[in-house]
């Protein structure tokens, strides 16, 4: 019997002041290692093989979850989520906006050509919109302060605290229940009086919000259908 063994290709290494060595798998099912700067490659090969099974199934995961969530191709009938509701796409002549939400997501012909485009900034409009209220309401009804609030395309960052008290939320978030943006609206609000996930820091959250773990499995679980690609 011969045993058949391919070698896990490391696609690159990330060196820098760390002190330990840890991997990441990609969305596209690559693996990126970071390692301190005088670790031999060696080293980094031996840990990558000690990590193997852990890596091919991570890989398999991510190769099965692209499957689930097909690329976009802004056809009638396709499904499109906002608020954690899918809404069928349908494609109409006239209408005032390129892009209107009623029982469905109406789209005009002439623009299904740009359709990824007039989604992302009907989303990222409707993001900023709905994410402002949630933080609003949970700052006035707590007590926080922040400075600003940003919306950007982060994939799987989904919000996130700058050291001046500035609030960003990628507008992906606006795809998932409302309860699940709240509770990322909640975590970063917190994250302005304790700036590390401490037992703490989750406490806090969870006085704020005490089902807060069904919505962080939530993000967990489906978080890579938050796609527009
Ligand atoms: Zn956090």
């Amino acid at each position: 019997m011969t045993a058949v063994h391919d070698d896990i290709k490391i696609d690159q290494i990330i060196r820098s002041k760390r002190k330990t060595i840890s991997l990441e798998v990609k969305r596209d099912g690559s693996l990126i290692v970071r390692a301190p700067i005088i670790t031999p490659r060696g080293q980094i090969e031996e840990l990558v093989e000690s990590k193997e099974r852990w890596i091919r199934k991570k890989q398999e995961l991510l190769k099965q979850r692209s499957l689930e969530v097909p690329a976009k191709k802004f056809f009638p009938g396709e499904q499109f989520l906002y608020l954690g509701q899918p809404y069928t796409l349908e494609v109409v002549n006239e209408q005032a906006d390129s892009l209107v939400l009623k029982d469905k997501f109406y789209l005009t012909a002439n623009s299904q050509n740009n359709a990824q485009i007039i989604f992302t900034n009907w989303y990222r409009k409707h993001a900023a919109l709905v994410i402002k209220e949630l933080v609003v309401n949970r700052a006035q009804e707590n007590g926080f302060a922040y400075a600003r609030i940003g919306i950007t395309s982060a994939r799987t960052r989904w919000g996130s605290c700058g050291p001046k008290g500035s609030l960003n939320f990628t507008w992906r978030l606006i795809m998932a229940p409302r309860e699940v943006i709240d509770y990322v609206v909640v975590h970063e609000l917190v994250h302005l009086q304790v700036r590390n996930h401490s037992k703490a820091f989750w406490g806090e959250v969870s006085n704020l919000m005490p089902e807060y773990l069904d919505h962080r499995a939530w993000l967990r679980e489906n978080g890579h259908q938050l796609t527009l690609d």
